[in-house]
């Protein structure tokens, strides 16, 4: 990951100026909300589903590796070959091996963040096989050469007029702005990979350690089509994905259709135990399960960010978080971004997304929506600490970079009463000729930023404290 907070700096400020990219956030968004608010509202047990889902997660993180064993185990029993990979680098060589061994020319993928963390597409690629995104946003961005800037709806960015004009370039489809003609073009395109893909590969929403079971939710049957038409299959997952029994899937689904997408449920949700077996009619004949640390590991041994690692993947702190909502997911320059990708990334992808953490306004609006209660802006601060105690201090660039050295140097004359009353003093005298009816309208430099966008009060002298009168 090559980016910096100068890069990040740079993104977002483009993001800023760009009023059309903010109508499409606004409204999706504000879309995903309405539908949240409405099914949340209807469903009276919501809250202890939520406390139900928190407590079973914070229990499985803090056995995770039993756990884990029963899973692999399980797995095991059911004929899946698993695979256990520390690093990116191990996950992806796996993958390309195992496609290299079924001389896999053509592999279909579900969508999976999981997969997009470990950078897999480009190593096929580059590997010499043909890899199809076949999530239908998953495909809207593959399609223009970028990754998912959601971690739900990957091309929350684009317009209808955007994905006709793309499918018109990429596809030579006639253009239109109609959803149901275009989402036909795609699978019209997408039923015939499907039917001759090797290698099917997806990620897993849960992993049952109980029964070896890889759960799947998604809308659009694609997961399952990539986890049965072919006859190899892989499931990607990190190593928080685990739970301990079947019953428990029933309390994450009540929550996670809903936050996600304001549905009561999703539209497919698939129980994949292990390959075919003799006598089934369908299903992939080989199963794989590769199952991924990177950095995971570290946030569990950390007692405040191990909380992170409850997280679902629901995507709704990204729906509601004034920052991404301004920016988009593009600009965070990461795989994952909003609230949660500003405390994963950095232990994912190391010092280099250090910044993220930084990138908050610690509101707090993703800790009151999140379905499994996390709390996202305590986290953030962790970070932000553990950050400046590793003595990396970030180099902000440009007006924030300076903002950053006024404050340092603010907070050195506050720490001495008289200064800061003489400068207080100065200040207020010297900005007086600025004043009018009681607003200064335009600063003198270095302090003219602050009155480009918004009035600055006039100061006023400063009254002495009378002493409390006594009436009685
Ligand atoms: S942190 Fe919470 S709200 Fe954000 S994606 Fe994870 S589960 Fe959803």
């Amino acid at each position: 990951m090559a980016a910096t907070p100068k890069s990040f700096f740079d993104a977002a400020g483009a993001a800023i100026a760009d009023t059309e990219l903010h109508r499409k956030l606004e409204s999706a968004s504000a879309r995903h909300l309405d539908h949240f608010a409405h099914v949340r509202a209807e469903f009276a047990p919501y809250e202890a589903e939520r406390d139900a889902a928190r407590q079973i997660k914070q229990d499985a993180i803090s056995r995770l590796d039993e756990l884990l064993i029963e899973l692999t185990t399980n797995l095991e029993k059911r004929g899946c070959k698993v695979f256990f990979a520390e690093t990116a680098e191990q996950a992806r060589d796996y993958i390309v091996d195992l496609a290299r061994r079924i001389e896999a020319k053509r592999i279909v993928k579900g969508k999976s963040m999981t997969t997009e963390e470990i950078e897999l597409n480009p190593a096929l690629t580059a590997a010499g096989m043909e890899v199809v995104e076949t999530d239908l946003g998953e495909y809207i961005v593959q399609l223009r050469g970028e990754g998912p800037s959601h971690i739900i709806t990957p091309a929350i960015h684009l317009s209808k007029e955007d994905i006709g004009h793309l499918f018109e370039d990429k596809l030579a489809f006639p253009y239109t702005d109609e959803p149901e003609k275009l989402t036909l073009a795609a699978r019209d395109k997408l039923r015939e990979i499907f039917l001759s893909a090797d290698l099917g590969i997806t990620g897993a929403n849960f992993a049952i350690a109980e029964t070896g079971t890889i759960v799947v939710v998604e809308n659009e049957g694609n997961g399952r089509l990539s986890s049965t038409l072919p006859d190899t299959f892989v499931a990607v997952m990190g190593i928080e994905k685990v739970i301990p029994r079947m019953t428990d899937v029933s309390h994450f689904l009540e929550i996670l259709a809903r936050t996600a997408t304001g549905q009561k449920l999703t539209t497919y949700t698939s129980f994949i135990t292990g390959p075919r077996r003799d006598g089934e009619l369908d299903g992939p004949r080989e199963m794989h399960v590769v199952i991924l640390d990177h950095g995971r590991s570290s946030m569990l041994a950390d007692p405040v960010l191990r909380e992170a690692l409850n997280c679902i993947r629901c995507g709704a702190c990204l729906n509601v978080c004034p920052v991404y909502r301004r920016i988009g997911g593009h600009a965070y320059q990461s795989t994952y971004p909003g609230p949660i990708g500003s405390i994963v990334s950095p232990n994912l992808f190391g010092s280099a997304a250090g910044y993220l953490p930084f990138a908050s306004t610690l509101c707090g609006a993703c800790r009151d929506v999140c379905p499994v209660k996390i709390d996202i802006p305590r986290i953030l601060l962790h970070l932000r600490w553990k950050e400046t105690e590793a003595n990396r201090p970030l180099k902000w660039p440009g007006p924030l970079g300076r903002a950053r050295s006024g404050a340092r140097r603010f907070a050195r004359m506050a720490r001495h009463p008289r200064t800061m009353r003489f400068f207080s003093k100065l200040g207020a005298f010297m900005l007086r000729p600025f004043a009018r009816a009681g607003w200064i309208r335009r600063m003198p430099a270095p302090f003219s930023n602050w009155t480009r966008l918004r009035d600055f009060p006039r100061p006023r002298p400063r009254r002495r404290a009378r002493p409390a009168r006594d009436d009685g």
